[in-house]
Formats: C-alpha cells, sequence, structure tokens
C-alpha cells in the first residue's frame, strides 16, 4: 500500500509533534482540530521545533520550509481525511470522544483508509468495534515529545490484520523510528510498567518513606533513569496518570493497580503538574526551571 496522504486528528501535544515527523519525512499532512487556535498553536510551536533543529544543524532552512509545506489545516474530520490514506488520532484521551471519532473516520475516510490511535490507554479492540473495518484498525502509540522519543508502541487490536501491523512497522522505521509491537490489553507494555512504578513512588511519598527530591534522586542516580518518576509524573500531566491506573486497575481487576490516595488528592485539587504549574514540584511561568515545592503536605 502507498501511503502519501496522513491525517492527525488533534493538534496538541502529540499531535503537532506526529505532523512534524510525517511532514518532515516527506508525506503530506493535513492536521484537524476542531479548535481553530489550537491549530494555529500547532504550527507556531512546529516552526519553533524545526528552528531548534536548523539551529543544531539537524535540517537546513530549505528543509524546514519543505516540512512546513507539507501541512495544511483543516477543522472539519470529513474535510480533512477525505484523501487520506492513514489517519492518526491524537485527540483528548476519553473513551466516548474517541468512539465518536472514529465512527466520524469510518464514515468520511476513503475505503482502505487504515485508521491508527494515539491513545495511552483505551482499548484499540474497543475503538475499531464502532467501526466497520476492524481489521484496519491499529495503536501507533508515539512517545512525548514525538521527534526527539524513537520509540512507537504499535498495537494489534483483536481484529487488527497482519499486512496492516506490516505496514504500520515498516512506516515506522521510514519515520526513523523502532517500532515495537505488542498486544491489546489494558496499559499496553509501556504504560502497564510504567505506572505502576510511577504509583510505586508517590505511595513512597504518601506514606513518609521519602520526600520529593530524595525519590526522584535514588531513581536518577541509583537506576540511571533520566528524570525521576515524580517528575515524569509531572510532565506527563497527574490527571493523565490517574486516568491510566484506572484503566489498569478497571481492566485486570487488581488491586495492585489502585491509584494512591494522595495522587487521587492532587487531581481533585487540580494540582497537575507542569501544565497547571504545580505537583509534585511547582513550574515558574514560562519557564521548565524547577523548583521543588517541599515535601508531602
Ligand atoms: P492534548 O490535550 O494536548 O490535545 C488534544 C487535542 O485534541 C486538543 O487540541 C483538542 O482540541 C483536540 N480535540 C478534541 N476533540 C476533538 C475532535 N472531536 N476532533 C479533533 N480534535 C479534537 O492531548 P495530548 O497530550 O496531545 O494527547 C493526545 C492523545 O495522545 C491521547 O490519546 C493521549 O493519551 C495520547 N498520548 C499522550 C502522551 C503525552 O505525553 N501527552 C503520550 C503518548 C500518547
Amino acid at each position: 500500500m502507498d501511503i502519501k496522504n496522513v491525517s492527525v486528528i488533534g493538534a496538541g501535544t502529540m499531535g503537532n509533534g506526529i505532523a512534524h515527523v510525517f511532514a518532515q519525512t516527506g508525506f503530506k499532512v493535513t492536521l484537524v482540530d476542531v479548535n481553530a487556535t489550537q491549530l494555529e498553536k500547532a504550527i507556531g510551536t512546529i516552526s519553533k521545533n524545526l528552528d531548534r533543529q536548523v539551529s543544531k544543524g539537524v535540517l537546513t532552512e530549505e528543509q524546514k520550509a519543505t516540512t512546513l509545506n507539507n501541512i495544511t489545516t483543516n477543522t472539519s474530520i470529513a474535510d480533512g481525511v477525505a484523501n487520506a490514506n492513514l489517519v492518526v488520532e491524537a485527540a483528548t484521551e476519553n473513551v466516548n470522544l474517541k468512539l465518536e471519532i472514529f465512527k466520524q473516520l469510518d464514515a468520511a475516510a476513503p475505503t482502505g483508509c487504515i485508521l491508527a490511535s494515539n491513545t495511552s490507554s483505551i482499548s484499540i479492540t474497543k475503538i475499531a468495534a464502532v467501526t466497520k473495518r476492524p481489521e484496519l484498525v491499529i495503536g501507533m502509540h508515539f512517545m512525548n515529545p514525538v521527534p526527539v522519543m524513537k520509540l512507537v508502541e504499535i498495537i494489534n487490536g483483536y481484529a487488527t490484520s497482519k499486512e496492516v501491523n506490516v505496514i504500520i512497522t515498516e512506516l515506522s522505521k521510514q519515520l526513523g523510528k523502532v517500532p515495537c509491537t505488542v498486544n491489546d490489553y489494558p496499559g499496553f507494555i509501556a504504560n502497564r510498567i510504567l505506572m505502576p512504578m510511577i504509583n510505586e513512588a508517590i505511595y513512597s511519598l504518601f506514606e513518609g518513606v521519602a520526600g520529593v527530591e530524595e525519590i526522584d534522586t535514588v531513581m536518577k542516580l541509583g537506576m540511571a533513569h533520566p528524570m525521576g518518576p515524580l517528575q515524569l509524573a509531572d510532565f506527563i500531566g497527574l490527571d493523565v496518570c490517574l486516568s491510566i491506573l484506572k484503566v489498569l486497575h478497571d481492566g485486570f481487576g487488581n488491586p495492585k493497580y489502585a491509584p494512591c490516595p494522595l495522587l487521587t488528592n492532587m487531581v481533585m485539587a487540580g494540582k497537575l503538574g507542569a501544565k497547571s504549574g504545580e505537583g509534585f514540584y511547582v513550574y515558574t511561568a514560562g519557564s521548565k526551571e524547577l523548583v521543588v515545592s517541599g515535601s508531602f503536605k
């Protein structure tokens, strides 16, 4: 199958990164979002990230211009996917919203178009079941920040065809990524392993075993992790961590995945991490400099 036109649904954190890597590799990209301001912001972010690549000597000014020329934007799903060979959905992580979007994609995308989701935790099998083409539905889970991170976790739903898996695997390599195929069970592999570690770090804080800095330092220096689990949770978003833990807890029915009450409380209090200005650390406006917010209160 010859993939030339790629539509990306959702122009947030992940959508702009996904559009960036496809466009830089030479694909024609249509970036779709219901929110026109988000689309403008996404193009600004892509342009800024391309500038950084130019200043590092990774790209030329000409390649930057070609990449931007490869991207158009649209606020309508139906128009935005009319010529797509592949759709990568990266809209808000909400099951009902994704089911609705996939019904629309199935109705509007050409026959044979592959429908991929970048979901962190929602079942690909469930998403595929609302379409009339479940064999063409697959998980294509990029990591944040997309232009930098090498992994694409590919998730085979119950009905995903072998051919579609091969196409998406080869395509991921073409993007300069390293694909890894897993089956469709709660949390796939990345979050099934990452989230219990983050939850355990939060429990360690909650039970007073150590403070924020101590927990992160032990994991950074002791395990050679580039970032401690509490700082990583702040960057992922504490609301996102909580919702993924709930998917694991509900999906497996095993108490070991129960979210730490401190995480639940912080989300209820609106402390969502870097995006809200405070999580386990405090983030000063416009800067990613961390100021430790003090220990568990
Ligand atoms: P985000 O909140 O930054 O962006 C979501 C975008 O979707 C918003 O711009 C919103 O306007 C748009 N949207 C909402 N409804 C829409 C609709 N009906 N049609 C088109 N656009 C719509 O979210 P994000 O962090 O980019 O996450 C997107 C997806 O990627 C989620 O499924 C998430 O689980 C997954 N993911 C996120 C990360 C991460 O670190 N943020 C990593 C891997 C995967």
